[in-house]
Protein backbone atom coordinates (compact mmCIF):
# COMPACT_ATOMS: atom_id res chain seq x y z
CA UNK A 1 0.00 0.00 0.00
CA UNK A 2 0.76 3.87 -0.10
CA UNK A 3 0.18 6.26 2.37
CA UNK A 4 -1.09 8.50 0.77
CA UNK A 5 -3.40 9.82 3.85
CA UNK A 6 -2.52 13.44 3.82
CA UNK A 7 -3.26 13.77 0.16
CA UNK A 8 -5.78 16.66 0.17
CA UNK A 9 -5.86 18.42 -3.06
CA UNK A 10 -5.51 16.53 -6.02
CA UNK A 11 -5.17 17.29 -9.93
CA UNK A 12 -6.30 14.44 -12.02
CA UNK A 13 -5.43 14.68 -16.10
CA UNK A 14 -7.32 12.62 -18.39
CA UNK A 15 -5.77 11.97 -22.32
CA UNK A 16 -7.73 12.40 -25.33
CA UNK A 17 -7.33 8.57 -26.26
CA UNK A 18 -8.68 7.44 -23.17
CA UNK A 19 -12.31 9.99 -23.29
CA UNK A 20 -12.90 9.83 -27.05
CA UNK A 21 -13.71 6.75 -29.30
CA UNK A 22 -13.27 6.74 -33.65
CA UNK A 23 -16.90 7.57 -33.35
CA UNK A 24 -16.61 10.57 -30.98
CA UNK A 25 -16.97 10.77 -27.34
CA UNK A 26 -16.59 7.64 -24.85
CA UNK A 27 -19.55 8.93 -23.31
CA UNK A 28 -19.65 5.85 -20.61
CA UNK A 29 -16.10 6.49 -19.39
CA UNK A 30 -16.95 10.03 -19.08
CA UNK A 31 -19.52 9.25 -16.65
CA UNK A 32 -17.53 6.59 -14.94
CA UNK A 33 -14.57 9.46 -14.37
CA UNK A 34 -17.17 11.80 -12.99
CA UNK A 35 -18.57 8.82 -10.92
CA UNK A 36 -15.23 8.67 -9.63
CA UNK A 37 -14.91 12.30 -8.91
CA UNK A 38 -18.15 12.72 -7.33
CA UNK A 39 -16.86 9.63 -4.75
CA UNK A 40 -13.76 11.63 -4.18
CA UNK A 41 -15.54 14.71 -3.42
CA UNK A 42 -17.43 13.15 -1.41
CA UNK A 43 -14.57 11.32 1.32
CA UNK A 44 -13.36 15.53 1.53
CA UNK A 45 -10.65 15.54 -1.37
CA UNK A 46 -10.34 18.44 -3.50
CA UNK A 47 -10.35 17.58 -7.48
CA UNK A 48 -9.11 19.54 -10.27
CA UNK A 49 -9.66 18.15 -13.80
CA UNK A 50 -7.53 18.83 -16.73
CA UNK A 51 -9.22 17.19 -20.22
CA UNK A 52 -7.93 17.16 -23.45
CA UNK A 53 -9.75 15.70 -26.34
CA UNK A 54 -11.02 19.00 -27.76
CA UNK A 55 -9.11 18.82 -30.59
CA UNK A 56 -9.96 15.57 -31.16
CA UNK A 57 -14.07 15.79 -30.99
CA UNK A 58 -13.73 19.21 -32.84
CA UNK A 59 -11.83 17.25 -35.97
CA UNK A 60 -14.59 14.65 -35.23
CA UNK A 61 -16.91 16.92 -36.01
CA UNK A 62 -15.37 18.27 -39.29
CA UNK A 63 -14.88 14.56 -40.14
CA UNK A 64 -11.24 15.13 -39.90
CA UNK A 65 -9.19 11.50 -39.50
CA UNK A 66 -5.67 12.32 -39.56
CA UNK A 67 -3.12 14.05 -37.48
CA UNK A 68 -3.76 18.01 -37.90
CA UNK A 69 -0.34 19.55 -38.71
CA UNK A 70 -1.54 23.17 -40.02
CA UNK A 71 -1.93 25.04 -36.71
CA UNK A 72 -4.97 26.93 -37.57
CA UNK A 73 -6.83 24.10 -38.39
CA UNK A 74 -5.91 22.40 -34.90
CA UNK A 75 -7.03 25.87 -33.27
CA UNK A 76 -10.30 25.77 -35.12
CA UNK A 77 -11.11 21.95 -33.96
CA UNK A 78 -10.41 23.14 -30.63
CA UNK A 79 -12.47 26.20 -30.62
CA UNK A 80 -15.67 23.23 -31.96
CA UNK A 81 -14.05 20.58 -29.67
CA UNK A 82 -14.54 22.31 -26.08
CA UNK A 83 -17.98 23.48 -26.02
CA UNK A 84 -18.86 20.02 -26.92
CA UNK A 85 -16.20 18.23 -24.49
CA UNK A 86 -17.86 20.43 -21.90
CA UNK A 87 -21.24 19.44 -22.77
CA UNK A 88 -20.61 15.49 -22.08
CA UNK A 89 -18.53 16.58 -18.58
CA UNK A 90 -21.86 18.71 -17.70
CA UNK A 91 -24.40 16.29 -18.17
CA UNK A 92 -22.26 13.23 -16.75
CA UNK A 93 -21.37 15.93 -13.58
CA UNK A 94 -25.15 16.53 -13.44
CA UNK A 95 -25.96 12.88 -12.67
CA UNK A 96 -24.01 13.18 -9.49
CA UNK A 97 -25.42 16.82 -8.73
CA UNK A 98 -21.80 18.33 -8.92
CA UNK A 99 -21.54 21.47 -11.46
CA UNK A 100 -18.65 21.81 -13.26
CA UNK A 101 -16.77 25.01 -15.00
CA UNK A 102 -14.47 25.22 -17.81
CA UNK A 103 -11.10 27.08 -17.36
CA UNK A 104 -9.21 27.73 -20.62
CA UNK A 105 -5.33 28.50 -20.03
CA UNK A 106 -2.73 29.77 -21.45
CA UNK A 107 0.90 29.87 -20.36
CA UNK A 108 1.04 33.65 -20.76
CA UNK A 109 -1.94 33.26 -17.76
CA UNK A 110 0.32 30.97 -16.16
CA UNK A 111 3.45 33.08 -15.75
CA UNK A 112 1.74 36.83 -15.57
CA UNK A 113 1.30 37.56 -11.82
CA UNK A 114 -1.98 39.24 -12.45
CA UNK A 115 -3.99 37.05 -14.26
CA UNK A 116 -2.28 34.03 -12.16
CA UNK A 117 -3.77 35.81 -9.39
CA UNK A 118 -6.86 36.23 -11.31
CA UNK A 119 -7.11 32.26 -11.92
CA UNK A 120 -6.07 31.38 -8.24
CA UNK A 121 -9.00 33.85 -6.76
CA UNK A 122 -11.29 32.09 -9.70
CA UNK A 123 -10.35 28.81 -8.73
CA UNK A 124 -10.78 28.85 -5.28
CA UNK A 125 -14.24 30.50 -5.65
CA UNK A 126 -15.11 27.38 -7.85
CA UNK A 127 -14.08 25.16 -5.54
CA UNK A 128 -15.58 26.76 -2.41
CA UNK A 129 -18.60 26.48 -4.23
CA UNK A 130 -18.08 22.72 -4.67
CA UNK A 131 -17.29 23.62 -8.55
CA UNK A 132 -15.40 20.84 -10.33
CA UNK A 133 -13.10 23.03 -12.75
CA UNK A 134 -12.18 21.24 -15.66
CA UNK A 135 -9.39 22.89 -17.22
CA UNK A 136 -8.00 22.65 -21.07
CA UNK A 137 -5.58 24.35 -22.67
CA UNK A 138 -6.72 27.89 -24.52
CA UNK A 139 -5.30 26.10 -28.12
CA UNK A 140 -7.64 28.13 -29.47
CA UNK A 141 -5.27 31.61 -28.61
CA UNK A 142 -2.16 30.02 -27.86
CA UNK A 143 0.87 30.72 -29.95
CA UNK A 144 2.83 28.43 -31.13
CA UNK A 145 5.52 30.73 -33.46
CA UNK A 146 6.55 32.06 -30.04
CA UNK A 147 8.54 28.82 -27.97
CA UNK A 148 7.93 28.59 -24.35
CA UNK A 149 4.54 30.27 -24.62
CA UNK A 150 2.79 27.01 -25.12
CA UNK A 151 1.91 24.06 -22.72
CA UNK A 152 1.71 22.64 -25.88
CA UNK A 153 0.48 19.30 -24.14
CA UNK A 154 -1.93 19.11 -21.12
CA UNK A 155 0.41 16.73 -18.89
CA UNK A 156 2.96 19.19 -18.03
CA UNK A 157 -0.39 21.96 -17.96
CA UNK A 158 -1.17 19.88 -15.30
CA UNK A 159 1.86 19.91 -13.60
CA UNK A 160 2.32 23.61 -13.69
CA UNK A 161 -1.21 23.73 -12.36
CA UNK A 162 -0.36 21.25 -9.58
CA UNK A 163 2.84 23.17 -8.90
CA UNK A 164 0.75 26.82 -8.76
CA UNK A 165 -1.86 25.78 -6.26
CA UNK A 166 0.46 23.16 -3.86
CA UNK A 167 -1.84 20.03 -4.97
CA UNK A 168 -0.78 16.92 -3.20
CA UNK A 169 -1.49 14.27 -5.79
CA UNK A 170 -1.19 14.06 -10.08
CA UNK A 171 -3.00 11.59 -11.29
CA UNK A 172 -1.94 11.29 -15.12
CA UNK A 173 -5.00 9.35 -16.05
CA UNK A 174 -3.73 7.62 -19.67
CA UNK A 175 -4.41 4.20 -21.50
CA UNK A 176 -1.75 2.38 -20.48
CA UNK A 177 -1.14 1.12 -16.89
CA UNK A 178 1.78 3.23 -15.80
CA UNK A 179 6.05 3.35 -17.02
CA UNK A 180 7.69 0.35 -18.22
CA UNK A 181 11.43 0.04 -19.38
CA UNK A 182 10.37 -0.02 -23.43
CA UNK A 183 6.84 0.52 -25.39
CA UNK A 184 5.15 -2.88 -24.02
CA UNK A 185 2.94 -2.41 -27.02
CA UNK A 186 5.91 -2.82 -28.98
CA UNK A 187 8.54 -4.44 -27.11
CA UNK A 188 7.42 -7.63 -24.92
CA UNK A 189 10.89 -7.39 -22.70
CA UNK A 190 8.78 -4.34 -21.43
CA UNK A 191 9.19 -4.33 -17.53
CA UNK A 192 6.83 -2.31 -15.32
CA UNK A 193 8.08 0.03 -12.61
CA UNK A 194 5.53 0.46 -9.75
CA UNK A 195 7.75 3.19 -8.02
CA UNK A 196 10.17 5.98 -9.32
CA UNK A 197 11.90 7.58 -7.15
CA UNK A 198 13.86 10.42 -9.01
CA UNK A 199 13.36 10.46 -12.88
CA UNK A 200 16.72 10.62 -14.04
CA UNK A 201 17.87 10.05 -17.75
CA UNK A 202 17.81 6.52 -17.77
CA UNK A 203 13.91 6.80 -16.68
CA UNK A 204 13.83 9.52 -19.45
CA UNK A 205 14.93 7.24 -21.78
CA UNK A 206 12.86 4.50 -21.37
CA UNK A 207 10.05 6.94 -22.68
CA UNK A 208 10.29 7.76 -26.54
CA UNK A 209 7.84 8.94 -28.95
CA UNK A 210 4.80 11.17 -28.56
CA UNK A 211 1.13 10.66 -28.33
CA UNK A 212 -1.27 9.25 -30.89
CA UNK A 213 -3.39 10.89 -33.82
CA UNK A 214 -4.99 13.75 -32.13
CA UNK A 215 -2.99 13.79 -28.43
CA UNK A 216 0.46 15.45 -27.81
CA UNK A 217 1.61 14.53 -24.63
CA UNK A 218 2.85 10.37 -24.65
CA UNK A 219 5.24 8.96 -21.71
CA UNK A 220 7.70 11.39 -22.12
CA UNK A 221 5.36 14.74 -21.60
CA UNK A 222 4.11 12.43 -18.43
CA UNK A 223 7.63 12.30 -16.78
CA UNK A 224 9.18 15.49 -17.45
CA UNK A 225 4.91 16.34 -16.08
CA UNK A 226 5.76 14.36 -12.89
CA UNK A 227 9.38 16.42 -12.71
CA UNK A 228 7.63 19.81 -12.42
CA UNK A 229 5.01 18.03 -9.67
CA UNK A 230 7.89 16.41 -7.95
CA UNK A 231 9.53 20.19 -7.39
CA UNK A 232 6.72 20.94 -5.52
CA UNK A 233 6.57 18.06 -3.39
CA UNK A 234 3.81 16.48 -5.37
CA UNK A 235 3.73 13.07 -6.41
CA UNK A 236 2.33 11.86 -8.96
CA UNK A 237 0.50 7.95 -10.37
CA UNK A 238 0.46 8.02 -13.92
CA UNK A 239 -2.65 4.95 -14.30
CA UNK A 240 -4.81 3.02 -16.72
CA UNK A 241 -7.84 5.28 -16.83
CA UNK A 242 -9.52 1.91 -17.96
CA UNK A 243 -8.75 0.15 -14.86
CA UNK A 244 -12.12 0.10 -13.01
CA UNK A 245 -12.11 3.11 -9.86
CA UNK A 246 -8.86 3.55 -10.68
CA UNK A 247 -8.72 6.73 -8.91
CA UNK A 248 -10.95 5.62 -6.26
CA UNK A 249 -8.08 2.85 -5.75
CA UNK A 250 -5.24 5.14 -6.37
CA UNK A 251 -6.62 7.34 -3.65
CA UNK A 252 -7.00 4.38 -1.20
CA UNK A 253 -3.72 3.72 -1.43
CA UNK A 254 -3.30 0.50 -3.63
CA UNK A 255 -0.49 0.31 -6.09
CA UNK A 256 -1.90 1.29 -9.03
CA UNK A 257 -0.24 2.65 -11.50
CA UNK A 258 3.54 3.84 -11.52
CA UNK A 259 4.22 6.36 -8.26
CA UNK A 260 6.76 9.28 -8.88
CA UNK A 261 7.41 10.55 -5.71
CA UNK A 262 7.38 13.88 -4.49
CA UNK A 263 11.70 14.89 -4.23
CA UNK A 264 12.25 18.64 -3.40
CA UNK A 265 9.97 21.42 -1.99
CA UNK A 266 11.28 24.64 -4.20
CA UNK A 267 9.58 27.93 -3.06
CA UNK A 268 6.74 29.47 -5.19
CA UNK A 269 8.86 32.04 -6.74
CA UNK A 270 11.91 29.31 -7.50
CA UNK A 271 8.89 27.28 -9.23
CA UNK A 272 7.48 30.53 -10.76
CA UNK A 273 11.01 31.12 -12.46
CA UNK A 274 11.35 27.42 -13.37
CA UNK A 275 8.30 26.87 -15.18
CA UNK A 276 8.53 30.36 -16.72
CA UNK A 277 8.62 30.64 -20.63
CA UNK A 278 11.75 32.21 -20.92
CA UNK A 279 11.87 35.50 -23.44
CA UNK A 280 15.61 35.58 -24.03
CA UNK A 281 18.61 34.10 -22.66
CA UNK A 282 22.32 35.24 -21.70
CA UNK A 283 25.22 33.23 -22.39
CA UNK A 284 28.12 32.63 -19.92
CA UNK A 285 31.51 31.85 -19.40
CA UNK A 286 32.83 28.71 -17.90
CA UNK A 287 34.17 30.83 -14.81
CA UNK A 288 30.59 32.33 -14.56
CA UNK A 289 29.17 28.42 -15.37
CA UNK A 290 30.78 27.37 -11.85
CA UNK A 291 30.15 30.67 -9.45
CA UNK A 292 26.39 30.29 -10.52
CA UNK A 293 26.35 26.26 -9.46
CA UNK A 294 28.38 27.12 -6.42
CA UNK A 295 25.47 29.99 -5.80
CA UNK A 296 27.16 33.06 -6.43
CA UNK A 297 25.61 36.32 -8.01
CA UNK A 298 26.36 36.66 -11.76
CA UNK A 299 29.13 39.61 -12.77
CA UNK A 300 28.76 41.29 -15.77
CA UNK A 301 32.29 40.30 -16.62
CA UNK A 302 31.11 36.93 -16.67
CA UNK A 303 28.66 37.43 -20.01
CA UNK A 304 29.66 36.76 -23.33
CA UNK A 305 26.22 37.50 -25.29
CA UNK A 306 22.72 38.35 -25.11
CA UNK A 307 20.18 36.58 -27.01
CA UNK A 308 16.60 37.59 -27.53
CA UNK A 309 14.59 41.13 -26.08
CA UNK A 310 13.88 41.29 -22.59
CA UNK A 311 12.97 43.45 -19.55
CA UNK A 312 14.77 43.83 -15.90
CA UNK A 313 12.67 41.29 -14.06
CA UNK A 314 11.87 38.62 -16.75
CA UNK A 315 12.86 35.02 -16.52
CA UNK A 316 15.66 34.45 -19.19
CA UNK A 317 17.37 31.22 -19.80
CA UNK A 318 21.13 31.20 -18.80
CA UNK A 319 23.35 29.09 -21.32
CA UNK A 320 27.14 27.99 -21.10
CA UNK A 321 29.16 28.85 -24.37
CA UNK A 322 27.67 25.41 -26.02
CA UNK A 323 24.25 26.86 -25.45
CA UNK A 324 23.55 24.47 -23.09
CA UNK A 325 20.94 25.86 -20.87
CA UNK A 326 21.82 24.97 -17.08
CA UNK A 327 19.31 27.73 -15.36
CA UNK A 328 16.65 30.27 -15.20
CA UNK A 329 17.08 33.78 -13.64
CA UNK A 330 15.45 37.32 -13.41
CA UNK A 331 18.14 39.87 -14.04
CA UNK A 332 18.05 43.13 -12.81
CA UNK A 333 18.62 44.99 -16.48
CA UNK A 334 17.01 44.30 -19.19
CA UNK A 335 18.41 42.81 -22.08
CA UNK A 336 19.98 46.25 -24.14
CA UNK A 337 21.87 46.94 -21.06
CA UNK A 338 23.26 43.42 -20.32
CA UNK A 339 24.44 43.61 -24.04
CA UNK A 340 26.65 46.78 -22.80
CA UNK A 341 27.59 45.35 -19.79
CA UNK A 342 29.08 41.94 -20.84
CA UNK A 343 32.67 40.95 -20.47
CA UNK A 344 33.08 44.12 -18.03
CA UNK A 345 34.35 44.87 -14.64
CA UNK A 346 31.27 45.86 -12.05
CA UNK A 347 32.98 49.77 -12.76
CA UNK A 348 33.36 49.83 -16.25
CA UNK A 349 29.51 48.38 -16.58
CA UNK A 350 28.00 50.85 -14.37
CA UNK A 351 29.79 53.85 -16.70
CA UNK A 352 28.78 51.76 -19.76
CA UNK A 353 25.02 52.07 -18.38
CA UNK A 354 25.13 55.44 -16.63
CA UNK A 355 24.59 54.07 -13.46
CA UNK A 356 26.87 55.38 -9.91
CA UNK A 357 27.35 51.83 -9.17
CA UNK A 358 26.51 48.45 -9.71
CA UNK A 359 26.78 45.11 -8.06
CA UNK A 360 25.79 42.10 -10.32
CA UNK A 361 22.98 41.02 -12.82
CA UNK A 362 21.07 38.96 -10.56
CA UNK A 363 22.18 37.16 -7.36
CA UNK A 364 21.77 33.62 -5.98
CA UNK A 365 18.39 33.92 -4.77
CA UNK A 366 17.17 35.24 -8.16
CA UNK A 367 17.97 32.22 -10.25
CA UNK A 368 16.96 28.27 -10.10
CA UNK A 369 19.51 25.45 -12.21
CA UNK A 370 17.67 23.53 -14.40
CA UNK A 371 17.45 20.07 -15.09
CA UNK A 372 18.18 19.36 -18.23
CA UNK A 373 15.25 17.01 -18.63
CA UNK A 374 12.80 18.99 -17.62
CA UNK A 375 13.51 21.83 -20.40
N1 LIG B 1 -5.45 20.69 -25.63
C1 LIG B 1 -5.58 19.54 -26.47
C2 LIG B 1 -7.03 19.13 -26.63
O1 LIG B 1 -7.86 19.46 -25.85
C3 LIG B 1 -4.84 18.33 -25.98
C4 LIG B 1 -3.38 18.47 -25.71
C5 LIG B 1 -2.78 17.14 -25.27
O2 LIG B 1 -2.97 16.14 -25.95
O3 LIG B 1 -2.18 17.08 -24.21
O4 LIG B 1 -7.36 18.43 -27.52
Amino acid sequence: MRDFSEIKKIVVKVGTNLITRDNGIDEARVVDLCRQIAALRSKGYQVILVSSGAVGLGAKELGHGKKIAYNPLRQACAAIGNPILMSYYRKAFGIYDIICAQVLLTRRDLNNRTTYNNLRASVSTLLALGVVPVFNENDVVANTNEIGEIFGDNDRMSAMIASKIDADLLILLTDIDGVYTANPKSDANAVFIDEIEHVDREIMSYAKGAGSTFSTGGMRTKLMAAQIASMALCGTVIASGYERDSLIRILEGEKVGTYIHPEKKLTQRQRWIINNSHVGSIMVDSGAVKALKAKKSLLPSGVVGVVGVFEAGDVVAIMDTDGKVFAKAVPYFNSTDIALMKGLSTQEAAKAVSRAHIDCLFRPEDLVLTDAQSL
